[in-house]
């Protein structure tokens, strides 16, 4: 059935992840009455977690660990009012679990912030003591630099600095894959130095990784009664198709509904205007982005099991097809036994082409390696996410777009979209928030 609706709103949001999530709570802190369309019938995008039956507990889609230098996500967080679910840091330590040595912490030492940093790195004995000085030689010459190279990748551009193929392997590829999910020779050099010196060398209180202490899902309970009165959530509602007639944009639903709004804000991933936008728009230079769009696989695995693995609440684990693993169980504050374990591997191309059955068989050959333990798993869950983030590479770097579309009155947001940071939950927060202010600039009235 054909139905058209005029709603009270002159604003569209499509798409409730972090951007429109964002986008939303922009529009309501400026009084503007807006309609938000998700399809699916929960909001937070990639960002959520779930009730799995078989580990017993709510599990996160992919653990999800945010910068202390994120401004926008954690400003977003505060104004849903939960913040303090947000595990406080106050040291910086990263432990790097290595088969050889075992427990590695790569923290501050002697001093707080960057200072810290640089005294741990004299301590990090995953390298050998003339790489750590090595090491230290670049991380200065970083400290000193404004401006990095544009056209060459990372890897070049460390191997072009003298970094050995050790220090690359062991201290700038797990950070580079951690905050890009991408591998270091496809990161474009100034991005990735830009994004460490804020996130590893910034002000004292804004280096650091920390977590959430609850299920992620949690962060947005407050999300609808945020937005009241401006704001109306449609879950289960997908956009198939955008069109515009004369000033208005007509938005039509996989039920077939059609809607009228003055202006829209895209908050979908990529691949998504393809289909629902007219292919007269996408011949535009400004979405020769879709040209290059390629997405970037995030594997993670959960599992339960008798034994604890490690108390330590997360870690990198150095040189395995699995990057990371954390302690559920300790970030949740679950009760114990049993324990509850998650291991990601970001960029994770080569794993996802697996079985769940070899990967499981896998990582327990890599526990027994890293922690001496034959583990009895109870209970476990593979997830593939083959499309976790877009591949932030040079090419799609060269045509990332801004949030104003050359469509009158659409904008476009997403941690895809230009705000000069890597495809994150910080990106995301702040596309929402651009597009917002860059309507409004454009429009003050609405
Ligand atoms: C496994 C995994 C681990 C990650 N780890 C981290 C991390 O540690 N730190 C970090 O900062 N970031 C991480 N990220 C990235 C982070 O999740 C994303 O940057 C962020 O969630 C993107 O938000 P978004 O709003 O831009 O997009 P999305 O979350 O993709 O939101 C898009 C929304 O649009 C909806 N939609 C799509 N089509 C339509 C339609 N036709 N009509 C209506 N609605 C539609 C979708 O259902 C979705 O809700 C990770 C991502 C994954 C997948």
């Amino acid at each position: 059935m054909n139905q058209s609706k005029m709603l009270n709103s002159k604003v569209a949001i499509v798409g409730c992840g972090v951007a429109g999530i964002s986008a939303s709570l922009e529009l309501t802190k400026n009084g503007v009455p807006h309609t938000i369309f998700e399809a699916k019938n929960f909001i937070g995008g990639r960002f959520y977690s779930f009730f799995d039956k078989e580990l017993g507990f709510e599990i996160d889609n992919g653990q999800h660990f945010f910068s202390l230098a994120y401004k926008n996500f954690f400003e977003l967080l505060e104004q849903l009012d939960t913040k303090s679910h947000v595990e406080k840091v106050s040291k910086i330590e990263i432990p790097f679990f290595s088969k050889e040595f075992g427990l590695i912490p790569f923290e501050e030492k002697i001093f707080k912030g960057k200072l810290g940093l640089l005294f741990g790195i004299l301590n990090f004995r995953l390298l050998p003591f003339k790489q750590r000085i090595n090491l230290l030689r670049l991380l200065f010459t970083i400290i000193l630099s404004k401006n990095f190279p544009k056209n060459i990748n990372t890897q070049k551009y460390l191997l072009q600095q003298n970094q050995e193929h050790i220090i690359i392997d062991k201290f700038w590829n797990p950070i580079a894959v951690s905050i890009f999910n991408n591998s270091i020779d496809c990161i474009p050099t100034e991005i990735f130095f830009n994004i460490f010196k804020i996130a590893l060398l910034g002000k004292s209180n804004q280096i650091g990784f920390t977590y959430s202490k609850v299920p992620q899902s949690l962060l947005f309970v407050n999300f609808q009664d945020s937005i009241k009165p401006q704001g109306q959530l449609l879950l289960a509602t997908a956009v198939k198709k955008i069109k515009k007639n004369s000033a208005m944009f007509e938005l039509e639903t996989n039920s077939n509904q059609k809607f009228y709004f003055e202006k829209v804000i895209l908050c979908v991933q990529p691949n998504v205007l393809k289909k629902i936008l007219p292919e007269e728009w996408l011949i535009n230079e400004y979405f020769r982005f879709l040209d290059f769009v390629q997405f970037n696989p995030i594997l993670s695995i959960f599992i339960t099991t008798n034994e604890e693995i490690t108390p330590k609440a997360f870690g990198f684990l150095d040189d395995s097809p699995f990057h990371w693993i954390f302690n559920k169980t300790q970030m949740f504050g679950l009760p114990s036994p049993p324990y509850h374990y998650s291991f990601t591997t970001s960029n994770a191309k080569d794993l996802v082409s697996l079985s769940q059955t070899r990967i499981i068989e896998l990582l327990e050959q890599e526990i027994f390696k890293f922690f001496r333990k034959k583990i009895n798993i109870i209970a476990c869950k593979v997830i593939k996410d083959k499309f976790a983030t877009v591949a932030l590479d040079s090419y799609f770097f060269k045509y990332r777009p801004e949030q104003v579309s050359p469509v009158d009155g659409l904008f476009i947001a997403g941690d895809w979209t230009q705000t000069n940071l890597p495809v994150t939950l910080e990106s995301a927060a702040l596309s929402g928030k651009l597009a917002v202010s860059k309507m409004l600039k454009q429009n003050g009235d609405i």
